[in-house]
């Protein structure tokens, strides 16, 4: 498979909500065009972004909605279950436990902090436990993904027990470039960055406008 750019990772997601709402009004086939519009990128963009993984779709007929979704669901990894920690349950960690509409998808199982004034409050009929328990807790109940919700100071070291536990993924809120082997994979949560963003397109909108072609 050629090497796929992270942005096209972002689209792909972005095509399957889309995919997602037209199957929910009944609609059973789509086009290159009709997706690109709804996700604000080119046609040529789609078409590329899905090339990378085999060939969909047929030329003046479009795609079916259902096979397209069924297929992206299985490319993105989302036609499975994945189960989840969170790792300091402060403010942030509270709120991400205490959040209704995690998918069937992604299955919180576990949520760990150091301080023992934690341990014990319950979110979603998880109790918080004590740090000691994180490895076995990894290993027994499946756990692929831990998000990190400590702060900057602790984040590298509790990133390295996640590691060593055996986990594959870090969604990462704290504002630190974490270093991590290359078989696990990072991705960075930051609402400042993207603050940061909006005012850059807020001073130069005709960037914005380009870039959306
Ligand atoms: P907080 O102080 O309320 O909570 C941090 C929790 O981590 C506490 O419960 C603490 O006991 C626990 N903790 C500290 N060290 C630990 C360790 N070594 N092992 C296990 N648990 C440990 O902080 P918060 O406001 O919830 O913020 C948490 C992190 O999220 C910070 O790094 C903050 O900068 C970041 N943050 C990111 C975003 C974003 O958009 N990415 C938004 C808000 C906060």
């Amino acid at each position: 498979m050629a090497r796929v750019p992270s942005a096209a990772i972002s689209r792909l997601v972005t095509y399957l909500r889309i995919l997602e709402e037209l199957e929910a009004r009944g609609i059973h086939r789509t086009s290159s065009e009709q997706l690109a519009e709804e996700a604000q990128v080119t046609a040529f963009q789609v078409r590329k972004d899905l090339s990378y993984f085999g060939s969909y779709g047929t030329r003046g007929v479009g795609y079916t909605v259902q096979v397209l979704r069924r297929e992206l669901r299985q490319i993105l990894g989302l036609n499975r279950r994945w189960g989840l920690c969170i790792v300091g349950m402060g403010r942030l960690g509270q709120a991400i436990a205490d959040y209704p509409g995690f998918s069937e998808i992604f299955e919180l199982r576990g949520l760990f902090d150091h301080d023992p004034a934690k341990w014990g409050l319950h979110f979603h009929g998880l109790a918080v436990e004590g740090m000691e328990h994180l490895p076995r807790a990894i290993h027994e109940r499946r756990i692929e993904f831990g998000l990190l919700a400590v702060p900057a100071e602790a984040a590298q070291a509790v990133a390295n027990r996640l590691v060593e536990s055996g986990i594959k993924g870090i969604l990462n809120f704290a504002p630190v470039v974490l270093e991590v082997p290359k078989e696990v994979a990072v991705e960075n949560v930051d609402f400042l960055a993207g603050l940061s963003r909006l005012a850059f397109f807020a001073l130069n909108p005709r960037w914005r406008e380009e870039m959306l072609g």
